[in-house]
This record gives C-alpha cells, sequence and structure tokens, in this order.
C-alpha cells in the first residue's frame, strides 16, 4: 500500500501541516512573501549604548569584588523594522574585559555588520572572531541581538526555535561572600522567599568557610539544596581538605576550587573529593569544554553566554558536554534582564541543562527591562513572544550615552 506525503502527516497526527499554511491564519501567499522578505533582510544600523546598573550592595566573591553592572546595550536595526537587542555584561575579575574594551571590540563589530544578513548567524560570528580577541561579552552581545532578530522573523520564542519545549525551571540565589551572621541572615532570607536551592560563595579560609555553612545549613535545614562556588579561592589541597570536610553539609556540588589554568589542579581535587566538581572560570567556549572532558578534570559545566561569547557557543558546549555524558548549568554574571532572559532561552532548548543560577539583576537598583523572563521563589518561566521576548523601555534608553 502506497501512502502520499499528506496521507502520511495525517496519519502522524499532523493534519495541520498536510493542510497547509491556512491553519495558521495566514493565507499560503502572504507567508511565501515572508519567507522571502526574510531571505533578503539587511542590517542597516547598529547602537550602541553604555549601560551602568548599579548594586543595592557590592556583590563579592573570592577574587573581586563588583559595585555596579558595567554593560553595554546594543540595538541592531534592519530594512524591514525587526530589531534585536543585546546586552555585554564584561565582569573584569573573571573574563579580563571591561566596559570600555568591549565598547572598542563593538564599534568594529558595527562596521562589518553594515548591510549583511543578521539571519546568517553562524558565518557572521565566524566573521567576528577574527575581528575581536578576548571580548567574550562583547560578542555575546550581537550573537543575542541576531538571535532575538531570528526569533522575530521566525515568530517563535527563542528557546522553542533551538528545539525546547519546557517554559519554566527552578534557578538558584546566590549569597555573596560576607560575615558569618549576614551570610546566614541572607541565605535564610532567600529559602523563606521559598527557594530551594542556594548558591553560596566560599574560597577564603576552609575553615571559616565552613564555619558559615554549617550556620546556613542550620539556619535553612535540609529541605533547601546548597551549591557552593569558591571561584578559583582555594590551593589544591586547601579545596581538598574543605571539601571532605563539608561532605555532612550535603552540598550538592562546587564550583572553580582551585585556579582557572590549573587544570591538573582540578582534576586533583575532583579525585579526592566527596562532592562533585563544576568547572566555571575554566569554562570558556567549546574548546575549553573539550579540553576539561579530555582531561577528566570535572564532573559538570557551568556555561555563561558571557564567557562563551552568545548563545550559539552556549549550546555548542551543552552539545559537547551532553556527548560526553555530562550535565551542565547555565550561570551569569551581573546582567540585566535582557541577557538573563537570553541564558533563560538556552537552558529551556537543551536537556542536559538541568541546573539554573539566573539570579545576576538580584541586586540591581533598576530594572529598565519590559517583559522577558519572571522569576517568584526560585522559578522562572520565560515569555512566549517571539525572539528574547523582552524590549528596553525607551525613556531609559534616551537617557543613556550612545556610542
Ligand atoms: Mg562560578
Amino acid at each position: 500500500m502506497s501512502l502520499s506525503r499528506k496521507g502520511f502527516l495525517k496519519m502522524l497526527g499532523l493534519g495541520a501541516l498536510a493542510a497547509g499554511s491556512k491553519a495558521y491564519g495566514l493565507p499560503s501567499k502572504a507567508l511565501e512573501d515572508a519567507r522571502a522578505a526574510a531571505k533578503k533582510l539587511k542590517i542597516t544600523d547598529v547602537e550602541i549604548f553604555l549601560f551602568d546598573i548599579p548594586l543595592t550592595s557590592p556583590f563579592r566573591i573570592a577574587i573581586g569584588e563588583m559595585k555596579a553592572a558595567n554593560d553595554l546595550l546594543i540595538r541592531i536595526r534592519t530594512d524591514q523594522g525587526v530589531v534585536g537587542l543585546g546586552e555585554a555584561c564584561p565582569f573584569p575579575p573573571i573574563t579580563g574585559e571591561t566596559q570600555a574594551t568591549n565598547a572598542a571590540a563593538a564599534r568594529s563589530i558595527r562596521d562589518m555588520l553594515i548591510g549583511k544578513d543578521p539571519l546568517a548567524i553562524d558565518a557572521l560570528l565566524r566573521e567576528i572572531g577574527p575581528l575581536v580577541h578576548s571580548n567574550p561579552s562583547a560578542v555575546a552581545a550581537f550573537d543575542m541581538a541576531l538571535h532575538d532578530i531570528l526569533g522575530k522573523v521566525a515568530g517563535l520564542p527563542l528557546f522553542r526555535l533551538l528545539g525546547g519545549t519546557k517554559n519554566t525551571f527552578e534557578t538558584d540565589i546566590t549569597t555573596s561572600l560576607d560575615t558569618l551572621e549576614n551570610m546566614t541572615a541572607e541565605s535564610k532570607k532567600y529559602a523563606d522567599m521559598g527557594y530551594k536551592t542556594l548558591k553560596v560563595k566560599v574560597g577564603l579560609d576552609p575553615d571559616e568557610d565552613f564555619a558559615r555553612l554549617s550556620a546556613i545549613r542550620a539556619a535553612i535545614g535540609h529541605g533547601v539544596a546548597i551549591r557552593i562556588d569558591a571561584n578559583q579561592g582555594w590551593t589544591v589541597p586547601q579545596a581538598v581538605y574543605a571539601l571532605r570536610k563539608m561532605e555532612p553539609l550535603a552540598i550538592q556540588f562546587c564550583e572553580q576550587p582551585v585556579l582557572a589554568s590549573d587544570t591538573a589542579g582540578l582534576k586533583a581535587v575532583r579525585s579526592q573529593s566527596p562532592i562533585a566538581i563544576m568547572a566555571d572560570e575554566a569554562l570558556f567556549g567549546p574548546a575549553d569544554a573539550i579540553k576539561l572532558i579530555r582531561a577528566e578534570a570535572c564532573d559538570t559545566f557551568n556555561i555563561k553566554v558571557m564567557k562563551a561569547g552568545g548563545l550559539l557557543n552556549s549550546i555548542r558546549i551543552a552539545h559537547i558536554a551532553d556527548a560526553a555524558n555530562m550535565r551542565c548549568m547555565v550561570g551569569c554574571m551581573l546582567e540585566s534582564k535582557l541577557a538573563l532572559t537570553a541564558a533563560a532561552h538556552v537552558v529551556a532548548s537543551q536537556a542536559n541543562i538541568v541546573y539554573a543560577d539566573l539570579d545576576g539583576n538580584s541586586d540591581h537598583v533598576t530594572d529598565p527591562i519590559i517583559d522577558g523572563i519572571t522569576v517568584k521563589a526560585g522559578v522562572l518561566t520565560l515569555p512566549e513572544k517571539p525572539g528574547l521576548g523582552c524590549d528596553v523601555d525607551p525613556a531609559y534608553v534616551k537617557k543613556l550615552q550612545k556610542i
């Protein structure tokens, strides 16, 4: 018995596809015209703004302190009115970039992009590569804006376009370094807000780190998970000592216990630690993922859109990890809700990204982003609008310095 294509699709329950585009409320001519227009789309303008957001209190980790998010906002315009938004959030102690180096990189990327097809994302990123070096956050801002345009042209939220189905997942919230009393009070506050997972910064004196974590565990009980992040603050012997001592505290995993450059040290810690090891500062792009997997240096990855240089590279890392049967987290720097929404689309698109740490704007004094993700008691929900699904308040943009 032969089966026509239409019959085959109907058999699979895809009657709407078989019936043609009318099922979606669009006459097929209009759909064809839209597809033809998308293929001719051109970038006509790129706007770059200095995007500074002060923090309500300094964010302290083992290797530095930040008092503000000194970001860039990128807006890519096209000849058909579709606009893409992106954000760079350089974190100097980790990525070595600053707002000034990102701005210089962004200017050269802008000049290259004018007149190009915004949907040719892979090709454009390959052109950006030789233009800038060591400015992954600047590249991430452009990659994000191009993906925003792609989603808007396709009429789909990015996570759905990228193959995801679930628009909601759990995120943790971070307690930064402070006194034992303050860290305990802050962690208790988050647990009382309904967060099911807390991330706690460590990486100072191992005994003092242990005392702080013990106090936090006692205050919040065992119904809330704790993951920790040493931000490269320990030596290998300190890390092994600390992690063995912390075993009774039921720690989910420890991020970057030792120096990012010390792959052998990371492996040594992993082989002696009762707590799983996550690479963060040691992992920027896909090549680092391959290096760490080959070295068997860690159990999991913390992917960040800013370190990876965008969504495409973040997804590449997740794919590499998946092939090695490794699960991942997506984390953040101190991004606004714009870049956090982009990171959330990455989480929702990949089955092996099972942890999220998307709280970068929790200490921002202002949120100028319209729509995007919502987070309630640690449950993050993505918007169902096309592209990233967020915008920036036009009145706020008018006050920003354009460069
Ligand atoms: Mg980290």
